[in-house]
């Protein structure tokens, strides 16, 4: 397969790009423009540097991404009548994974600067002056091993699951988006399938941290991913569950079409916004970096990826 080399990166939309903009426009210009084809090898030092630190992630959210990984796989085994893994081995799948994040942060730097996408970096050993990881971190995500992994087993979409007969899933694609006025809109879905006896469309969403007040402009794009894709007329046919692993329960949220209505304003005007920090919209090339201004909250600042670009005298690496 042949890889087209852009110089600058195709626009695209997704509510994460929209927070990130709103949180810090530098941030934003690093993670959409300045690390576009920092992957390359001939690319500048600088992308590369900003690709490299984008793709540093932290404890919580690595094992977001282990657990969610690990789920998709042990559904892809039901779907293809294999064994199911039983809970323990899961458990212990997933520390190795963390352990593995550790040792590839501590000691194994120099792969991660060359392939930054096929190593891990937590943000909690790159931006520290010790090897170690802070100790209520460790507790929080041992507490949740367990927990998460039963309940991912006790749940109602797992059991939705293993009901495949009454299903019907949708291949499950990693990107999916849909097109507005030639922008892609990305939209990312745990599971998605059809409830053939209640005939209801099911998208199912995994969540691995607390739950917190539900981002409904998030449900509203799945909504609207499925009506163009699959033509539903009502979404009264749409259910969207939310799985909360850390605690077991799960909730199902109905949208109504003021929901849309708000989420396309939002993307109408987000994208307005987007398009301010540019030069050339057709051709998607950003201001120079001094327009994109700094988050002045240092709170935030150091939580962030960037701090090594943004104040590299301050910085330990
Ligand atoms: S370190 Fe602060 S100013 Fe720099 S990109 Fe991150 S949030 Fe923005």
């Amino acid at each position: 397969m042949k890889f087209e080399v852009r110089k600058y990166p195709e626009m695209s939309w997704s509510l994460s790009r929209h927070k990130t903009m709103l949180t810090c426009k530098r941030k934003y210009a690093y993670d959409y423009y300045v690390s576009h084809n920092g992957w390359l090898n001939d690319a500048d030092t600088l992308a590369r540097q900003a690709y490299r630190l984008k793709k540093i992630t932290n404890l919580e959210m690595h094992f977001g991404s282990v657990v969610h990984d690990l789920i998709y796989q042990i559904i892809q085994r039901v779907l293809n009548n294999q064994e199911i893994p039983r809970e323990e081995a899961v458990v212990d799948e997933i520390r190795h994974h963390l352990n593995r994040s550790f040792i590839e942060s501590t000691k194994k730097e120099h792969l991660w600067q060359h392939r930054p996408k096929h190593f891990t970096m937590l943000h909690e050993i790159y931006y520290s002056q010790t090897n170690q990881l802070p100790d209520h971190k460790i507790k929080k995500i041992t507490e949740r091993l367990h927990t998460t992994v039963s309940n991912f087993f006790a749940s109602r979409s797992f059991a939705d699951v293993l009901n495949k007969q009454q299903m019907r899933f949708l291949e499950s694609e990693k990107f999916r988006y849909m097109t507005v006025d030639g922008v892609k809109i990305f939209i990312v879905m745990d599971l998605l399938y059809k409830d053939l006896t209640e005939n209801k469309w099911v998208i199912v969403d995994w969540k691995t941290g607390k739950s917190s007040e539900e981002d409904r402009g998030q449900l509203a794009m799945y909504a609207l991913y499925l009506q163009q894709k699959h033509h539903i007329e009502s979404l009264d046919d749409i259910v969207i569950r939310n799985e909360y692993l850390l605690d077991g329960t799960h909730a199902e949220h109905q949208l109504t079409e003021q929901d849309l209505i708000n989420v396309q304003r939002l993307y109408g005007i987000s994208l307005e916004q987007m398009q301010t920090l540019l030069i050339d919209v057709e051709n998607n090339i950003p201001q120079p970096i001094e327009h994109f201004s700094m988050q002045e909250d240092p709170r935030i600042c150091a939580r962030c990826n960037y701090q090594e670009l943004c104040f590299p005298s301050l910085s330990n690496v």
